[in-house]
């Protein structure tokens, strides 16, 4: 499974219209939740620029040629391997980047350099329009807020000012599969219909399939732990948000 930005077709075009579909029938404010790294944004170009500034700093050339196509999940050692360095020096490098890794995609200045997936603001704004609560519920936490109400405006993804529609993890102890089952419970418990639920990651649809079997889960197919996946058969899923109709480019 890989980034298809472009992809198009008619079975993914169905299952949007099926999405808008239910939130339009859905009572006012019934939510949909998205989700935002893999899903609403492609983070590839973080990750190159987290990789190529580590490797700087330490004056090592052997990730010069980094790009986005060499990151097809979120294992690092993986990531090397496609571009080229032995398998043994990837591991090692790999487990020597970990620690910077962590800090630096979960610091705040770095969530810029997200691009949003192509049509998935449009897509946003469309089920905004047919009255759905747009939930953006994230594994970021709290203290990446700023540059991710920064971006969510830039691309004309639909926010309220004050940022209440986007639900960060209150601490890094939590798992996101932990926070992302406790926030759409909390939903639940607050007396609002869940529509749809959108993610690229397999275990929180899963688990939003198990616990609420009558939302809409949709897996969106970017990137995903590189642990092997058991999304029910029956979840639909997208590569992205462009239509038939959208011109190619
Ligand atoms: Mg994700």
């Amino acid at each position: 499974m890989a980034y298809d930005l472009m992809h198009r077709s008619p079975a993914q075009d169905a299952v949007l219209d099926r999405i808008l579909q239910r939130a339009a029938e859905a009572p006012l404010g019934a939510v949909v939740a998205l989700d935002l790294d893999g899903c609403l944004f492609d983070n590839r170009p973080r990750q190159v620029r987290i990789a190529r500034a580590w490797a700087d700093s330490r004056g090592d050339v052997r990730l010069a040629g980094l790009r986005i196509e060499h990151f097809e999940d979120w294992s690092f050692e993986a990531t090397l391997r496609r571009l080229g360095l032995p398998a043994d020096e990837a591991r090692s490098l790999a487990a020597e980047f970990r620690p910077h890794w962590e800090a630096a995609f979960f610091d705040d200045p770095f969530v810029i350099h997200d691009l949003p997936l192509p049509g998935a603001s449009r897509f946003v704004r469309q089920l905004r329009d047919r009255g759905a609560r747009i939930i953006y519920l994230t594994g970021r936490t709290h203290t990446q807020r700023p540059s991710t109400l920064a971006c969510l405006d830039r691309y004309g993804f639909p926010i309220d000012p004050a940022g209440d529609g986007l639900w960060t993890k209150p601490t890094s102890d939590q798992t996101d599969s932990d926070w992302k089952r406790f926030a759409l419970e909390t939903l639940v418990e607050e007396g609002s219909p869940l529509v749809a639920f959108l993610d690229n990651e397999p275990i929180h649809l899963v688990h939003a399939a198990d616990d609420h079997p009558n939302m809409l889960s949709v897996w969106l197919m970017t990137d995903h732990s590189p642990r092997p996946h058991t999304v029910p058969d029956s979840t639909p899923r997208i590569h992205g948000f462009l239509r038939t109709t959208d011109p190619m480019p």
